[in-house]
């Protein structure tokens, strides 16, 4: 629907004179006012057209815009408008505060309450520590009252003041566009009061940092990434306000053999050619021992061994993950000439048989031919 020319619905010129406008406004005002038709959504709607003309055309810059540039100008949901769309969200969420009694400290006259923030504690582990779990203590930092000042933050013998500019509430309302929107107090920052003289040891805040040991149970699967949360242990609320809480963030430290995937375990498994070709017994590590993999005769490079069991529980798991073994199969290095000629008898022997001890080179070679030809 089109709204209609401002002008238009208060009945004035276009060159009114303000109080012409205000005039104008209170008898159409008193004749729809809800009040006095309290079941007729047309008066409602009525009431507010003319209230938002009213608003538009009482203050002198958006009446300015309204002239020149139409409801465009002065419509805060216009792209083009001067209010732009951040100050109608603000605004809206203003409005819904006072509707429901403000979810926020709002409204209620005193100085504006926050939640201190959140503190995040680093702390690297070990994939072992990671798997068994441990108690430890960290150091964190603590906020006490202020013993010089006594928590006031004023020097001693002075006292913290009212703040004048919000008479102690902590906030300040604007009327911006329709509505009016409340700002924490610029002079106070929300505390509602002002230190003349604040507390050279405090600098005026009312509390010293130090710090504290705090006990931290890490639980046995934890994984990189994951957060301990100590509810309470962050940085203290303002004006009374809760305080944050502290986040321990776990990091896995890298591990020599395993690489973690959730609950499973991987690592690296190089095994002599020799042991590769004939097949063997081979000890491999686990995260609280070893163990035993029978390498079957004719195993390759990239082969995987599932060792069931052998990975970790994870913090939610009912059993432990497993651990892959990734075969690498070693190549001999530094070989004397005498070992050099077996190995050459080796590959003659070898040479007959072609296909038959070496199918996969066998093949490759094969496509290579067709790929040239
Ligand atoms: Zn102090
Ligand atoms: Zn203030």
């Amino acid at each position: 629907m089109a709204k209609r020319d401002f002008y238009e619905v208060l009945g004035v010129a276009k060159n009114a004179s303000d109080e012409e406008l205000k005039k104008a406004y209170r008898k159409l005002a008193m004749k729809y006012h809800p009040d006095r038709n309290p079941d007729s959504k047309e008066a409602e709607a009525k009431f507010k057209e003319c209230k938002e003309a009213y608003e538009v055309l009482a203050d002198s810059q958006k009446r300015a815009a309204y002239d020149r540039f139409g409801h465009a100008g002065v419509d805060p949901s216009a792209a083009a408008g001067a209010g732009g769309g951040a100050h109608f969200a603000d605004a809206f969420g203003d409005i819904f505060g006072e509707i429901f009694g403000g979810g926020r400290a709002r409204g209620g006259g005193g100085p504006q309450v926050y939640r201190g923030a959140d503190l995040r504690y680093g702390m690297e582990i070990t994939l072992e520590q990671a798997a068994a779990g441990f108690d430890t203590e960290i150091r964190v930092p603590s906020w006490e009252s202020c013993d010089v000042c006594h928590g006031s933050g004023a020097k001693p013998g002075t006292q913290p003041k009212t703040c004048h500019t919000c008479g102690g509430a902590g906030a300040v309302r604007m009327q911006q566009g329709f509505f009016s929107v409340q700002q924490t107090c610029p002079t106070c920052h929300g505390t509602g009061k002002v230190i003349p003289e604040p507390c050279a040891h405090c600098d005026g805040v009312g509390r010293v940092k130090t710090n504290k040991t705090l006990q931290v149970k890490i639980p046995a699967g934890i994984d990189d990434g994951m957060r301990i949360r100590s509810s309470g242990n962050g940085e203290p609320g303002v004006n009374g306000g809760p305080p944050g809480d502290l986040y321990v963030e776990v990091r896995l430290k890298p591990h020599d053999i395993f690489q973690r995937e959730g609950d499973d375990l991987h690592c690296e498994l190089p095994i002599p050619f020799t042991t590769a070709a004939l097949g063997g017994d081979i000890q491999v590590p686990t995260l609280n021992g070893r163990a035993e993999i029978t390498v079957p005769e004719g195993t390759q490079s990239g082969k995987t061994f599932r060792l069931r069991g052998k990975g970790l529980k994870g913090i939610r798991s009912s059993y432990p993950g497993d651990l892959y073994c990734h075969v690498s199969v070693e190549t001999p290095v530094r070989l004397t000439e005498e070992q050099k000629a077996i190995l050459q008898q080796f590959a003659d022997s070898l040479s007959e048989g072609g296909a038959r001890h070496s199918p996969q080179s066998k093949s490759w070679t094969e496509r290579v031919k067709s790929f040239f030809s």
